[in-house]
């Protein structure tokens, strides 16, 4: 036998790697339906919107916090600048609607750490966000003069701001442009110092620019969401190329007629197994080959031998310790049975059980020259260190075993010479 050098995980040809995790069947059909028209008309629904709400909200979280950090900073810094530059009775008229702005950016902060229910979070921030646009207006409204329309269009400014950067949904920022207009358009209209004719040409010239704005933002949640949609179809792809990988994989490690480790599998296998067995570890091969089966084929056909195939090759599988061992069909009717850690009293022990459980069942050949019915004759070899011989070795020691099963009869379990003699004294009895 030649020796193999594959560098393997060792485990059994039924092994898959784990799958990624993927989408519904209906998710997929509706993330290649939202594709497939035009960008402009998608629109995520149901479990698209969660797993974009998911997605985003990390980056959501973020912006938020940042802007409402920003926009404390910004008001405590006009408030100490107005401190230095204006009279103490402007300042003072300033302070009380300018304290409405911290706490409401705060706790606007404090709730966007955590992801929450799509309703609590709306309402925190809109409300939040209504109350920051109110003390900026309120801080122009109380000192008057020149402040007062100043400080409405810095409040317009405040909510563009809140429009274009919050990743949030496009009812969201609309519900925020709305308000922005609205206080504008109330204190503009008890403005003294403008006609009403005039506040409500302003308000108009500014809603323009937040329609604008507002058009600006929806194009952007589009094209988000259409790159999100196409992210979902990558992965989507690459976990059904890496199944079909993992299938093709099982199918190059797999006999297709008895379901079992085929001997590329079985080559890997060993190799893996005295890799790991280190210094100290040992193992034992049983080689099991059908007596007389070319008889079988012969009496009952090729289709009756193909069943007798399968039918061993689930009581040797069945008859194993436990998932380390592993049994494959090395050849015509010859399976290799790998025991890891096995010394051959185990390993004796376990040939004993295939054997019989194999004569137990009773398949028939009517011609073998043991019995009418199916046998296994086993030869076995074992090491107790795997370092001091090597796999192609020990398996060319079962198979001289059993050859020598065969010739002392068949239908018995017959262990290499060299097993015997590395073997205790007490362990052969
Ligand atoms: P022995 O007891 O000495 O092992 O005798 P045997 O007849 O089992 O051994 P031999 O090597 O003479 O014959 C093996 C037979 O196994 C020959 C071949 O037709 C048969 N065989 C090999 N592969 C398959 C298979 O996939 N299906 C079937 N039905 N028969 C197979
Ligand atoms: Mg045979
Ligand atoms: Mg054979």
């Amino acid at each position: 036998m030649e020796e193999h050098r594959i560098p393997t995980s060792g485990k059994s040809a039924g092994s898959v790697p784990p799958k990624t995790a993927r989408l519904s069947a209906v998710t997929n059909e509706e993330v290649e339906r939202q594709l497939g028209g035009r960008t402009r008309d998608i629109r995520l629904n149901g479990e698209l919107s969660r797993l974009f709400s998911e997605r985003t909200w990390p980056q959501m979280s973020k912006i938020i916090r940042a802007w409402m950090i920003w926009v404390i900073v910004l008001d405590v810094l006009t408030l100490c600048l107005n401190t230095l530059l204006l009279p103490a009775g402007t300042v003072m008229s300033m302070l009380l609607p300018a304290s409405i702005l911290p706490p409401a950016a705060v706790t606007v902060a404090v709730v966007f750490r955590e992801q929450r229910a799509a309703w609590l979070q709306a309402t925190v921030l809109l409300v939040g966000v209504f109350f920051i646009l109110v003390s900026v207006a309120l801080v122009g409204v109380a000192t008057g003069g020149e402040f007062y329309e100043r400080h409405l269009t810095i409040m317009l400014f405040v909510a563009v701001t809140a429009i274009v950067i919050f990743p949030v949904p496009l009812r969201w920022a609309m519900v925020i442009g709305a308000y922005a207009i609205g206080i504008y358009l109330v204190f503009q209209l008890t403005n003294p110092d403008i006609e009403p004719g005039s506040a409500l040409a302003g308000t108009l010239f500014f809603a323009s620019g937040i329609g604008a704005t507002l058009v600006a933002r929806r194009t952007a949640t589009i094209l988000a969401h259409k790159t999100f949609l196409l992210e979902l179809r990558d992965r989507s792809r690459l976990a059904d190329l890496s199944d079909a990988n993992a299938r093709l994989e099982l199918l190059a490690r797999t006999d297709p007629l008895t379901g079992v480790a085929n001997r590329r599998s079985m080559m890997e296998t060993l190799d893996a197994c005295w890799q790991e067995a280190g210094d100290s570890g040992g193992a034992a091969i049983l080689m099991c080959d059908i007596d007389d089966f070319k008889c079988l084929n012969d009496s009952l056909g090729h289709a009756e031998g193909d069943r007798g195939l399968v039918k061993v090759a689930g009581i040797i599988q069945s008859s194993l310790r436990d998932d380390r061992d592993q049994v494959a069909r090395y050849g015509g009717e010859e399976f290799l049975v790998l025991l890891p850690n096995a010394d051959k009293h185990a390993a004796c022990a376990v040939g004993e059980t295939i054997r019989k459980r194999v004569e137990a069942a009773s398949l028939p050949n009517p011609l073998s020259r043991v019995m009418p019915n199916i046998t296994l004759s086993i030869g076995l070899a074992a090491t107790e260190q795997c370092q001091s011989i090597s796999a192609a070795h020990l398996q060319r020691q079962a198979d001289e075993a059993l050859y020598s099963a065969k010739v002392q009869g068949r239908n018995q379990v017959v262990a290499h010479a060299d097993t015997e003699r590395r073997a205790p004294r007490s362990e052969i009895d």
